[in-house]
Protein backbone atom coordinates (compact mmCIF):
# COMPACT_ATOMS: atom_id res chain seq x y z
CA UNK A 1 0.00 0.00 0.00
CA UNK A 2 1.28 3.60 -1.44
CA UNK A 3 0.73 6.27 1.44
CA UNK A 4 -0.65 9.07 0.23
CA UNK A 5 1.04 12.15 0.60
CA UNK A 6 -0.40 15.32 0.83
CA UNK A 7 1.47 17.93 -0.25
CA UNK A 8 0.61 21.53 1.18
CA UNK A 9 -0.17 24.20 -1.38
CA UNK A 10 1.30 27.14 -0.22
CA UNK A 11 -1.61 29.50 0.38
CA UNK A 12 0.50 32.57 -0.71
CA UNK A 13 -1.96 34.25 -2.88
CA UNK A 14 0.32 36.45 -5.37
CA UNK A 15 -1.24 39.79 -5.07
CA UNK A 16 1.40 41.48 -6.97
CA UNK A 17 -0.74 41.40 -9.84
CA UNK A 18 -0.29 45.01 -11.59
CA UNK A 19 -3.89 46.66 -11.80
CA UNK A 20 -4.69 47.75 -14.69
CA UNK A 21 -7.19 50.83 -14.73
CA UNK A 22 -10.66 50.14 -15.55
CA UNK A 23 -12.98 52.22 -17.80
CA UNK A 24 -16.27 51.96 -19.11
CA UNK A 25 -17.23 51.37 -22.69
CA UNK A 26 -19.43 53.68 -24.22
CA UNK A 27 -20.90 50.78 -26.25
CA UNK A 28 -21.93 47.40 -23.83
CA UNK A 29 -21.26 49.61 -20.72
CA UNK A 30 -19.21 46.67 -19.32
CA UNK A 31 -16.13 48.03 -17.40
CA UNK A 32 -12.84 46.42 -19.05
CA UNK A 33 -9.36 47.45 -18.56
CA UNK A 34 -7.98 49.90 -20.39
CA UNK A 35 -5.68 47.93 -22.90
CA UNK A 36 -8.78 46.41 -23.99
CA UNK A 37 -10.28 49.49 -24.80
CA UNK A 38 -10.37 52.30 -27.45
CA UNK A 39 -9.93 55.49 -26.19
CA UNK A 40 -10.92 58.49 -27.83
CA UNK A 41 -10.53 61.67 -27.19
CA UNK A 42 -11.70 65.16 -28.62
CA UNK A 43 -9.51 68.03 -29.87
CA UNK A 44 -9.95 70.55 -27.28
CA UNK A 45 -7.67 73.02 -28.72
CA UNK A 46 -9.87 73.28 -32.38
CA UNK A 47 -12.92 71.65 -30.99
CA UNK A 48 -12.96 69.71 -33.76
CA UNK A 49 -14.58 66.16 -33.88
CA UNK A 50 -12.66 63.20 -32.42
CA UNK A 51 -9.39 61.68 -32.51
CA UNK A 52 -8.39 58.06 -31.33
CA UNK A 53 -5.67 58.13 -28.89
CA UNK A 54 -3.92 55.05 -29.68
CA UNK A 55 -1.45 55.90 -27.00
CA UNK A 56 -3.90 56.69 -24.50
CA UNK A 57 -1.33 59.40 -23.21
CA UNK A 58 -3.04 62.27 -24.55
CA UNK A 59 -4.45 64.45 -22.07
CA UNK A 60 -7.97 65.76 -22.41
CA UNK A 61 -11.75 63.90 -22.23
CA UNK A 62 -11.87 60.94 -23.28
CA UNK A 63 -14.13 58.22 -23.63
CA UNK A 64 -13.44 54.28 -24.46
CA UNK A 65 -15.41 51.96 -26.56
CA UNK A 66 -14.06 48.27 -26.45
CA UNK A 67 -11.50 46.92 -29.74
CA UNK A 68 -15.00 44.97 -31.10
CA UNK A 69 -17.29 45.99 -34.40
CA UNK A 70 -20.00 45.56 -32.53
CA UNK A 71 -19.43 47.87 -29.15
CA UNK A 72 -18.15 50.45 -32.46
CA UNK A 73 -21.65 49.90 -33.97
CA UNK A 74 -23.44 50.28 -30.51
CA UNK A 75 -21.49 53.96 -29.95
CA UNK A 76 -22.64 54.97 -33.32
CA UNK A 77 -25.86 54.13 -33.00
CA UNK A 78 -26.70 55.36 -29.50
CA UNK A 79 -23.93 58.61 -30.00
CA UNK A 80 -22.33 57.40 -27.08
CA UNK A 81 -18.77 58.88 -27.79
CA UNK A 82 -20.22 62.24 -28.59
CA UNK A 83 -22.21 61.91 -25.73
CA UNK A 84 -19.38 61.02 -23.52
CA UNK A 85 -16.97 63.68 -24.77
CA UNK A 86 -19.51 66.36 -24.96
CA UNK A 87 -18.93 67.52 -28.90
CA UNK A 88 -20.97 67.64 -31.73
CA UNK A 89 -21.56 64.29 -34.47
CA UNK A 90 -18.64 63.30 -36.17
CA UNK A 91 -19.58 60.09 -38.14
CA UNK A 92 -15.72 59.80 -39.33
CA UNK A 93 -14.59 58.37 -35.72
CA UNK A 94 -15.94 55.57 -36.25
CA UNK A 95 -15.14 54.85 -39.80
CA UNK A 96 -11.46 55.20 -38.29
CA UNK A 97 -12.29 53.00 -35.01
CA UNK A 98 -13.81 50.02 -37.86
CA UNK A 99 -10.52 50.52 -39.86
CA UNK A 100 -8.77 50.24 -36.58
CA UNK A 101 -10.47 46.91 -35.71
CA UNK A 102 -9.73 45.52 -39.39
CA UNK A 103 -6.25 46.12 -39.07
ZN1 LIG B 1 -17.93 47.19 -25.22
Amino acid sequence: MRKKVQTKTPMNQQNSIKKTPQRRCVGCREMKSKTSLFRIISHTFSNEGLQIDLNQKSPGRGAYVCRNRECIAIAQKSKGLERSIKCSACPEIYTQLKAEVER
